[in-house]
């Protein structure tokens, strides 16, 4: 028997960017809203944090863009590839999308404690954390809430709609039972951060070399945070060949990496990611939806999880908002979400594997190939508008205008 019952209208397992911007636009227009996380606060390495001007779009649409620029953050004007020493391609965001014409570079910490803040302006939005949700609860074929534990405390949620938001390894996926349309994963991105060098811009940079291909972002307030693009499970053939064999390997790729490599003494400043890419079949079922990497999981290519994730959300709380207004919260209902976002997510995850996938990792022998492809689309021009098929949104989200922070609640 849980210990203790909550009742609100809608229950957000997973306090990460799509969670907490649902709870946030639903609390805003006075509907009860429950966040369970696991964490004891947003205070975490969350490594990649750069929104592209995709993510700046929807901010800007759902009135929360000058509310996150009044906290710390980097605003980034251009993605640059490279070989070697030259440059291939600068793509300057103002010309990909004069609206959105930045990224921004954001510790998640802190975007998520500005969400938060905003947040329990709401007294109808409470976040709970150190809960972990552990099943669903079911009555008559529908999903009617979750139950969790907090510390040795079991506690239950009961919700009309119970989302889960919680990232790409979901329990509610799991327990909801929800399944997979594909999931997939072709390669690692082995990340670790380097102080930033004096006159280092403020650049998103894709570098490649005869053997691999690096990322090298910015990092709020003055380090780099750097990936290494490797094969599936490569990560554990490298520490095989020792530190110094990676001491070289990094001293030969960018100056930016000399001084860390020189420090280098052992594997511990390493992480290793798999660049996994998954999508659910049917993202609700009665009483329930999934959002967010619980639903569809990007590459890491074009840096975009958050904004996918971000946008799903939003799509979200305008489907339930209006639902709730409607009084029709079936599953019907909780299908539009896929409907209006899925194909825009799918579209982004082939564009993401044709330019990973095919060019530059699954065949390493055809490196060279891949390079002289990568070199050709430079000079051709062609790398902005592939890219831009990432990093921007063609046009607003299609949801309600009142959705908007800056707009009276409607429901
Ligand atoms: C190493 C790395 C680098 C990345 N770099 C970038 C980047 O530069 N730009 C970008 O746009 N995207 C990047 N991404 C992708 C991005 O982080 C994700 O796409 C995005 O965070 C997804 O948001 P979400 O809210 O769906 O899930 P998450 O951010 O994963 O949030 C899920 C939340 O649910 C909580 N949770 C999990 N299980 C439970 C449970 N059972 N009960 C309660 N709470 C639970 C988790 O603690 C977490 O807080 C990167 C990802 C990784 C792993």
């Amino acid at each position: 028997m849980p210990e203790k019952i909550y009742r609100v209208d809608v229950c957000i397992v997973g306090a990460g960017p799509a969670g907490m911007i649902l709870g946030l636009l639903l609390a805003h227009q006075g509907i009860k809203v429950l966040v369970l996380e696991s964490h004891h606060d947003f205070e975490r390495e969350y490594r990649g944090e750069v929104l592209m001007p995709r993510f700046i779009q929807m901010m800007r649409q759902t009135g929360l863009l000058s509310h996150l620029e009044k906290y710390p953050h980097l605003k980034l004007k251009n993605f640059e590839f490279h070989y070697k020493d030259k440059v291939l391609a600068n793509v300057d965001f103002a010309g990909l999308c004069p609206q959105a014409p930045f990224a921004l570079w954001m510790s998640q910490t802190v975007m998520l404690n500005a969400l938060r803040e905003k947040a329990v302006t709401y007294p109808n939005f409470q976040l709970l954390f150190g809960v972990t949700a552990r099943d669903v609860v079911r009555e008559g074929g529908k999903i009617v809430g979750v139950m969790g534990t907090r510390r040795a405390q079991q506690i239950e949620v009961r919700a009309r709609v119970t989302v889960g938001a919680d990232g790409r390894a979901s329990a509610m996926r799991k327990t909801a039972e929800f399944k997979m349309e594909y999931e997939d994963y072709d390669f690692d991105v082995v990340w670790f951060t380097v102080k930033r060098r004096e006159q280092f811009e403020n650049t998103v940079r894709a570098f490649f070399t005869p053997r691999r291909t690096y990322l090298i972002l910015p990092k709020h307030p003055d380090l780099v945070q750097c990936g290494i693009l490797v094969g599936k499970g490569e990560f554990s053939q490298i520490r095989e060949q020792g530190i110094g064999a990676m001491r070289q390997e990094l001293l030969s790729a960018h100056p930016v990496l000399h001084d860390f490599a020189r420090q280098l003494t052992d594997f511990e400043p390493f992480s290793v990611l798999q660049a996994r890419v998954s999508y659910v079949a049917r993202w609700a079922k009665e009483g329930c939806l999934l959002i967010g990497d619980a639903a569809h999981t990007c590459s890491p290519a074009g840096a975009i999880g958050v904004s996918v994730a971000a946008a799903t959300a939003i799509v979200a709380a305008d489907v339930i908002i209006k639902g709730f207004k409607r009084g029709d919260l079936s599953l019907a209902t909780l299908n539009k979400v896929q409907m209006l976002r899925g194909s825009d997510v799918q579209r982004i995850q082939t564009t993401q594997a044709a330019f990973t996938r095919a060019a530059l990792l699954r065949y390493p022998r055809l490196r060279p190939l891949a390079l002289l492809i990568i070199f050709t689309l430079a000079r051709a021009g062609i790398m902005p508008k592939f890219f831009r098929r990432i990093v921007v949104m063609d046009g607003p989200l299609p949801v309600d205008p009142a959705i908007s922070l800056e707009n009276p609640a409607v429901v």
